[in-house]
């Protein structure tokens, strides 16, 4: 939620859609297809907002996630500038604070805010969500498709982390072992390399993949048959499936790797002054669009800036 509540200071999202497609199925789109749905602050808290209006919406039974343009989603926008003044702006859902804080500490706060923190909560919904993924979806991107309950790829779809390469050690949102099998997960984190929707499928990661002109329709037909069922029902599913998930030690393992994704962090800074690697640079060349300006944003960090993040 945005801090002012005065109406002139309510901007529509901006990056973000929010329709209802079909009876009690919400559906929110990411929509900054320029930018591959790199996302930057804005974003995040925006996505957010339209989670908590589908969630507090009665009538709403089921809630797709989709996105605009070639691809999912590229991640994090590691280009983002002015991220504190674009932080402030925004009621933080957490309770961390020193954002602006120097060292180790405001990294911190960041991604235990925006990053493991709505990851984690938007996994925790009370409703059914569905994941719409199509073109490329990397790094942060799985942070949007993994916390959804159910994930439909279209044949074009390819996941990936490539955080290796920024000297980090796995996304913050670290389920990879639990969503791929533990030898997968691995080479999955080890090579940074994509794994195409078949494969993802094979493995589990998702539940079905289809033709990429068919993918809207497709999740849309699955939502509204879920929006069929009892909602109260359909919410103790989740939390009966997520509870057995949860005792098999989910959430500390990922605790564990969110902790050890800080040490790299604080590594890159002491060695660098940088919060990556800045040998990512030169191999995201080439990778997409979006990587090459955030390869370039870290150029032109090396040895000023700090705030470049992963
Ligand atoms: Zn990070």
């Amino acid at each position: 939620m945005r801090k002012c509540e005065h109406p002139e200071h309510q901007a529509e999202p901006r990056w973000i859609t929010y329709d209802i497609p079909a009876p009690h199925v919400a559906r929110i789109t990411l929509n900054r297809p320029e930018r591959r749905n790199a996302q930057d602050t804005h974003l995040l808290y925006e996505l957010n907002d339209a989670f908590n209006r589908a969630s507090a919406d009665n009538d709403v039974k089921v809630i797709i996630l989709a996105a605009n343009g070639p691809h999912f989603s590229s991640g994090h926008d590691m280009g983002e500038e002015n991220r504190l003044d674009a932080m402030d702006q925004w009621q933080t859902v957490g309770t961390w604070c020193g954002f602006g804080c120097a060292g180790a500490e405001a990294q911190m706060a960041r991604e235990k805010e925006l990053y493991i923190g709505f990851s984690e909560r938007w996994r925790n919904l009370s409703k059914p969500t569905i994941a719409a993924v199509q073109g490329k979806c990397i790094s942060g991107g799985l942070m949007l498709a993994w916390p959804c309950d159910l994930i439909i790829a279209s044949d074009d779809a390819q996941f990936m982390d490539n955080t290796i390469n920024m000297g980090i050690s796995g996304a913050e949102f670290f389920v990879h072992p639990l969503e791929l099998g533990v030898r997968q997960a691995k080479e999955f984190l080890f090579t940074a390399e994509f794994i195409d929707a078949h494969e993802a499928w094979r493995l589990g990661m998702v539940n079905k993949v289809v033709p990429r002109d068919q993918l809207a329709e497709a999740t849309l037909k699955l939502a509204k048959t879920i929006a069929q069922k009892p909602a109260f029902a359909l919410k103790l599913v989740k939390e009966a499936v997520n509870a057995v998930q949860d005792a098999s030690g989910r959430v500390s393992g990922m605790n564990t790797a969110f902790a050890l994704h800080q040490l790299c962090h604080t590594h890159n800074l002491q060695q660098y002054g940088m919060l990556v690697d800045p040998g990512f640079a030169a191999q995201a060349k080439g990778v997409s669009d979006t990587m090459k300006r955030a390869a370039n944003a870290l150029e032109g960090n090396v040895g000023g800036d700090k705030s470049a993040a992963g």
